[in-house]
C-alpha cells in the first residue's frame, strides 16, 4: 500500500477502519505477555529441584575452604571460574563472577566508562563532547535502552545474515572516535538467531577503531544454547583472534545462566582482559 499516490478521502477512509480494528483489538482486553527471552513456567518447572540443593546443614566452604556465607572474593569464587572456564573456553584470570545479571554488568560498565573512561581513555567518556555506540538493528532493545539512558547516541548498522553489516561497522568506527562501542549478540542473536560468520568474528577482532577506548560488547547470552545435538552453530573465540592482533583489551564479554535454570537466580559473567581488569577491579 502506497500512503503518498492515495488521496485525501481514501487516507481517511482507511485511517477509520484501522482505528476500527484497533478498537477491536483493545475490546478483546487481552493481557499478553510480549517480553522477549522468558523462559516458560514448564521450562522453570524442569529445574524446580535445584531449590532443594541446599539447606541449613550443607557445607558452605568452596573448594579451597573460603566461607561463602561471608563478604569476600569480589571476583567469584574458584568453583565458578572453573566451571564458566569450561563452559565458555575463556580463561580463569580474565574471568569475572558476577551477580544475577548480566545486563546490569553491561549497565555498570557503560555507567564505568562514562564516570572514569576505560583503561585505554583519556577522560571519562561523559567529558567528551559526544559518545556514540554502533546498535546492529535488529538487536537486543535493553542494550539500546542502556545507551538512550545515559545519552548516547545510538547508529543503526543493518544485520545480515553471517552478522552485522561489517563494510559499514569498519567504515563507521575507523573514521569516528566518538564512537566508542557496539553491542553484539554473536550467537542465536536476539531477536533473529543469527550466529555471526568466522569471517564476520575476525573482522571484528582486527577492527581498528579511531577512538583507541573503542569496546565491543560481545553478549554471549546464548552460547550454549544449542537444541541439538547433531546441528547447531559454532562460533569462532573472539578473544583468540583479538589476541593474535594484540587487540583484546578491544573487548568486553558476558554470559550468564539466566536462559539455562532460573532467570530471576541466575550467575552472570563478565570477561576481559587483565589491563582491563587492572583498571575495573578497584572501582569495583
Ligand atoms: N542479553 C541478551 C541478548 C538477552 O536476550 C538477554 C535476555 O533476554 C539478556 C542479555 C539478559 O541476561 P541476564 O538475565 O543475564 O541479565
Amino acid at each position: 500500500m502506497d500512503f503518498s499516490r492515495m488521496t485525501r478521502a481514501e487516507l481517511s477512509a482507511l485511517l477509520a477502519e484501522l482505528r476500527e480494528q484497533y478498537a477491536a483489538y483493545q475490546n478483546k482486553k487481552l493481557s499478553l505477555d510480549l517480553s522477549r527471552g522468558k523462559p516458560g513456567a514448564k521450562q522453570l518447572d524442569l529445574l524446580q529441584g535445584m531449590l532443594d540443593c541446599i539447606s541449613s546443614s550443607s557445607d558452605c566452604r568452596t573448594m579451597d575452604g573460603f566461607d561463602c556465607r561471608n563478604y569476600g572474593l569480589l571476583d567469584g569464587i574458584k568453583g565458578a571460574k572453573i566451571m564458566f572456564s569450561e563452559l565458555l573456553g575463556i580463561r580463569e584470570d580474565e574471568l569475572f563472577i558476577g551477580g544475577n545479571s548480566s545486563l546490569n554488568l553491561m549497565y555498570d560498565a557503560v555507567a564505568r566508562a562514562m564516570l572514569y573512561g576505560v583503561c585505554d581513555s583519556e577522560r571519562p567518556w561523559c567529558r567528551e563532547e559526544e559518545i556514540k555506540f554502533i546498535c546492529p538493528a535488529p538487536g537486543y532493545d535493553r542494550h539500546f535502552e542502556i545507551c538512550r539512558s545515559l545519552g548516547i547516541e545510538m547508529i543503526t548498522v543493518e544485520m545480515t545474515r553471517t552478522g552485522p553489516d561489517m563494510d559499514a561497522v569498519e567504515a563507521l568506527c575507523s573514521n569516528d572516535p566518538s564512537i566508542k562501542g557496539i553491542w553484539c549478540c554473536p550467537k542465536y542473536s536476539n531477536p533473529d538467531g543469527i550466529t555471526y560468520s568466522d569471517k564476520t568474528v575476525r573482522r571484528f577482532a582486527n577492527l581498528k577503531p579511531a577512538a583507541k577506548d573503542f569496546r565491543i560488547f560481545w553478549d554471549n547470552a546464548y552460547a550454549i544454547h544449542d537444541l541439538y545435538p547433531d546441528k547447531h552453530d559454532e562460533l569462532l573465540d573472539i578473544f583468540k583472534e583479538a589476541e593474535k592482533v594484540g587487540n583484546e583489551d578491544m573487548i568486553f564479554f558476558y554470559s550468564s545462566t539466566s536462559k539455562i535454570s532460573f532467570p530471576g537466580s541466575g550467575v552472570a559473567i563478565f570477561a576481559a582482559s587483565e589491563n582491563n581488569l587492572k583498571q575495573i577491579k578497584p572501582i569495583m
